[in-house]
């Protein structure tokens, strides 16, 4: 069975964890996170490459790889956004 896998989904998965270790300001719901993601996961250029069961098949150079700085920088912006509209009630502010 082969798969499509998106590296710059996981890069984007690591650098939201990593903001929120850091970062207090925005929900870090499931639901607000995956809102997070969907934002930059939009600005970021796709990496895909074909898996598998679980094996690579196709490597991406390093250098095809986004940018670690422009992809926290895309995180940061859509946290931002996210933070200041959650997608849904937030019960315990009013
Ligand atoms: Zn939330």
């Amino acid at each position: 069975m082969y798969e499509l896998k998106n590296h710059t989904e996981i890069v984007v998965r690591q650098a939201i964890k990593d903001y929120f270790r850091q970062n207090k300001t925005c929900c870090s719901c499931e639901r607000c996170q995956a809102d997070i993601m969907a934002l930059a996961l939009n600005r970021l250029p796709p990496r895909y490459y074909v898996s598998l069961r679980g094996e690579i098949l196709t490597r991406n150079e390093s250098h095809a790889l986004p940018d670690q700085a422009r992809v926290m920088a895309d995180v940061v912006r859509a946290a931002q956004q996210v933070g200041a509209a959650p997608s849904h009630q937030m019960p315990d502010q009013t």
